[in-house]
């Protein structure tokens, strides 16, 4: 499984060292090799941490390495970081931001020629929800506009945006069927993100095709971040 925390605008770099400390302690003794842990801190967070048991990556940054863009972070800043990981396309980024398709389109093309893992997010209103799993998945092909699908190092994370952060996870039955359709689509491991908890994590991981969790509110505190994680 793969398990990937995404802290937002939370955490600072003082807490940052402190949240990742108390994790490598744990997850040195207790990871199955064949899990995989990310953490997404915010940019200012970046330090020199290094662990074999959770790997660091970043929530955005700017497809260049380097210029005029003022307030944003390039290739040459990760690079200090040795940052090869990030997340495109999260429906705050779409939303709130306003990145368009095409815009996040630039973005992956960009970090693949760089050889980034991306983490690349998708998901649909509660109004696309409620129109059916054929309205669903028509959105969802629509956010691969521009993304190159066969790219091997990628992971996507299907995340219903009417179950971020709300507190309501998408029930196993509608995880069950939108991961099965998108597993016809892309090729590639799925995760699923959406009120992610201690409380659901074993109904959620048993789903056959679900590869992982991206997960925001469980993953700030490092307690309720390892009932996932050891789940
Ligand atoms: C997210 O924003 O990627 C997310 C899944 O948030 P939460 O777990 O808080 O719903």
């Amino acid at each position: 499984m793969i398990y990937a925390a995404n802290f937002k605008t939370n955490h600072t770099r003082q807490s940052t060292r402190e949240y990742l400390g108390k994790l490598q302690a744990k997850l040195m003794l207790e990871r199955k090799p064949s899990d995989k842990v990310y953490i997404f801190p915010p940019l200012t967070a970046l330090d020199d941490y290094e662990s074999t048991n959770f790997k660091i990556g970043v929530q955005n940054a700017y497809p260049v390495e380097n210029g005029a863009f003022t307030g944003e972070v390039g290739l040459e800043q990760l690079a200090e970081f040795n940052i090869n990981t990030i997340l495109i396309g999260h429906s705050e980024r779409r939303d709130i931001l306003k990145e368009t398709q095409e815009d996040i389109a630039k973005k992956f093309a960009f970090f693949k020629e760089h050889n980034f893992e991306i983490i690349y997010c998708i998901g649909e209103s509660l109004e696309i929800r409620e129109q059916g799993l054929e309205a669903v998945m028509s959105h969802l092909v629509s956010q691969f506009e521009g993304i190159d699908t066969t790219y091997e190092n990628f992971v996507v994370a299907y995340e219903p945006i009417w179950a971020i952060g709300t507190g309501r996870t998408a029930s196993v039955e509608e995880i069950t069927q939108t991961h099965n359709e998108l597993k016809k689509v892309v090729d590639r491991p799925l995760l699923y993100g959406g009120s992610v908890k201690g409380a659901n994590i074993n109904e959620i991981s048993a789903i056959e095709n679900v590869d992982g969790v991206l997960v925001g509110g469980a993953s700030l505190k490092t307690e309720t971040f390892l009932e996932l994680v050891l789940h």
